[in-house]
């Protein structure tokens, strides 16, 4: 198939251009053409959201989703009672923004097992949904790597996020699908085709996997540079049903020092050529 030169469909996170501030994010992806963006939060501290919404309208750029809420396991209560009151301002600030979507990380204790933590993710998002639905915004569970299980995420796999939607069985609770978390499972496929077929691919982010990966959290390549089959994981996800903004999330302390208006070029043609 010809790639062919269409972004309308291309989202970038705030994070993947990490040294930019929120405004030249804002400006830099309307000049590239970019038309979808997902903010991460820590941009948004000390900023007037209705000054920010305006800047984004101006720019004609769509809020793909705000990143990132979770992190509800903990095995002191009153953590866990402060991620709650977290997320809720996480809801009104997506809220402010017209950001449809939040994207959870949910969080692990290396202190307690991970079907407690698990237990305590599902309390979680249970104690912020009615929030959510009153505000209109969706919550995504995002799967990661197993390597993040001992304190980012209990949820390290597409079925377990399955599982976990399912039994909360809510419109506004579906996942997030990310090819650097998902690509080496055996069921990926069967769990897209399950993901969808439960209306629940809120978001499809790309990046790709390099070897050897010199860093678990910030050696992340453009699609293309490394070992996943992003286009084909790409086909599953549209023919489940999705056809959402692909966001581009790269975190690279390599990428990072280059030139950020050169490096998003080179994010397009990855998009065109190797997503
Ligand atoms: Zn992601």
């Amino acid at each position: 198939m010809k790639a062919t030169n269409d972004l309308s469909r291309l989202c970038v996170h705030t994070q993947t251009t990490k040294p930019w501030d929120l405004n030249a994010c804002i400006t830099a992806y309307h000049q590239a053409g970019i038309q979808h963006i997902s903010i991460w939060r820590h941009l948004l501290e000390n900023q007037n959201l209705k000054e920010v919404k305006s800047e984004l309208e101006k720019h004609h750029l769509q809020v793909t989703s705000l990143v990132r809420g979770g992190f509800f396991a903990s095995v002191s209560k009153s953590k866990r009672q402060e991620a709650i009151e977290e997320n809720k301002k996480a809801i009104e600030e997506a809220a402010a923004l017209g950001a449809p979507l939040i994207v959870l990380v949910c969080g692990a204790d290396p202190e307690q097992g991970l079907e407690t933590s698990r237990e305590q993710i599902k309390e979680g998002i249970q104690a912020i949904l009615p929030y959510a639905q009153s505000a209109n915004v969706r919550l995504a569970i995002e799967p990661l790597h197993p390597m993040y299980a001992g304190d980012k995420s209990a949820i390290v796999s597409l079925g377990q996020a399955n599982d976990l939607a399912e039994s909360i069985n809510d419109p506004f609770v579906g996942i997030a699908i990310d090819v650097y978390h998902l690509w080496w499972d055996q069921d990926l496929k069967q769990e897209i085709d399950r993901c969808g077929k439960h209306n629940n691919i809120f978001a499809f982010h790309v990046c790709d996997w390099r070897t050897p990966t010199l860093d678990l959290l910030t050696d992340r390549g453009l699609m293309g540079e490394g070992c996943i089959p992003v286009k084909q994981i790409r086909q599953w996800v549209e023919a489940a049903g999705f056809q959402g903004p692909i966001e581009v999330e790269i975190f690279s302390e390599r990428l990072w020092k280059q030139n950020q208006t050169e490096f998003l070029e080179k994010i397009k043609h990855a998009y065109i050529h190797y997503t």
